[in-house]
């Protein structure tokens, strides 16, 4: 198929745009590089920069290269930062959604791919999270989000088009080479982190908050490698069916505290990891984990990599780049 990538430059668009090349697909990465590296991208991809909230200079790209299917990525992903900065959240995330979908319709691109979010759901009381669970976002990333699913909704049920939102977990890892892996800047994410301080790049790790109601007391998560993440991807495409919005968690089942992370993480680079405690970060709630059996049943999607695979793939991404992409 022809598929469109947005966001082909950013940590898992990347991944993804690999592994539909690998698959037999024919790719064209649309980012404007506001936080994506182009370096990242596959040397067998086509890159376009431009923005994908552009919605003539979408249908346009769309017809001009037979494109088939959208997988969206480009989105900004900081909740502190929705939190501060809820404008840009629903401009970026919300409106050049729409605008993107808007593009497909009027191009007759009829299977879109959505990358969403556990934050949909907000505070859940129980675990593991299905996705039958009420979404109940606490902050304007996870609302942006839900909007978009929302809005998809009501798009399939009006126009032929079929859409997969798939609602990740906390996504971490690299290629097992280190080739390919993750730069964000500012870093906000633990795993990366985490090996920062074990590379003395950073002085310590900061656990933000050990009186949580949890064994430890530090928030349990759900991480995922990024390329079973990205395996899903490539599924979700077959799965888009006219008329339809199909919804998927997307994490491993496991619950991993900031602690046990932190001693994951010594096991593998081999050394003690400096830490500190610091206060909460507004927005966490106390465990998130996943119920991934409905994609397991209907795509046949399963994890197949734990957390000391993750963690040792980063490493050799974080040893291999210490500046990231440098771009
Ligand atoms: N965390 C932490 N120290 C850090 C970064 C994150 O203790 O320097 C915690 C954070 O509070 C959360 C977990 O690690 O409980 C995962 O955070 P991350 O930002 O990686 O992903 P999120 O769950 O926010 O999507």
């Amino acid at each position: 198929m022809n598929i469109c990538v947005t966001g082909g430059a950013g940590y898992i668009g990347s991944f993804i745009v690999r592994q539909l090349v690998d698959a037999g697909h024919r790719v064209v990465v649309v980012d404007n590089l506001c936080k994506g590296h182009a370096s990242a991208v596959d040397a067998r991809a086509q890159f376009v920069l431009a923005d994908c909230g552009d919605r003539t200079a979408m249908a346009d790209l769309f017809r001009r290269q037979g494109v088939q299917a959208v997988v969206h990525m480009a989105a900004f992903s900081l909740v502190g930062e929705s939190v501060t900065e809820p404008g840009n959240y629903y401009r970026n995330n919300f409106v050049a959604s729409l605008s993107l979908i808007e593009a497909m319709l009027s191009a007759g691109v009829k299977r879109l791919v959505f990358s969403s979010t556990a934050a949909t759901y907000g505070e859940p009381a129980d675990q593991p999270i299905t996705e039958e669970f009420a979404t109940e976002p606490i902050n304007p990333y996870g609302r942006a989000k839900l909007m978009v699913e929302q809005a998809l909704a009501d798009f399939v049920q009006a126009f032929e088009i079929g859409a997969v939102s798939l609602r990740y977990f906390n996504v971490a890892g690299a290629l097992p080479d280190g080739s390919l892996g993750e730069d964000h800047d500012p870093e906000t994410h633990l795993i990366p982190l985490v090996l920062a301080a074990a590379a003395g790049r950073r002085d310590r790790i900061s656990i933000f908050g050990d009186d949580y109601p949890t064994p430890d007391g530090t928030c349990v998560r759900d991480y995922i490698h990024v390329l079973d993440l990205a395996d899903a991807h490539v599924r979700a495409i077959d799965a888009a069916q006219p008329g339809a919005l199909k919804v998927y968690n997307l994490g491993n089942g496991d619950g991993f505290s900031v602690r046990q992370v932190i001693e994951a993480a010594q096991g593998v680079v081999g050394r003690t990891i400096p830490t500190a405690v610091a206060p909460r970060r507004a927005g966490d709630p106390p465990v998130l984990v996943a119920s991934s059996a409905k994609i397991a049943r209907e795509l046949g999607w399963e994890p197949r990599r734990g957390l000391e695979q993750i963690l040792a793939d980063a490493w050799a991404w974080h040893r291999s780049h210490p500046d990231g992409y440098a771009d």
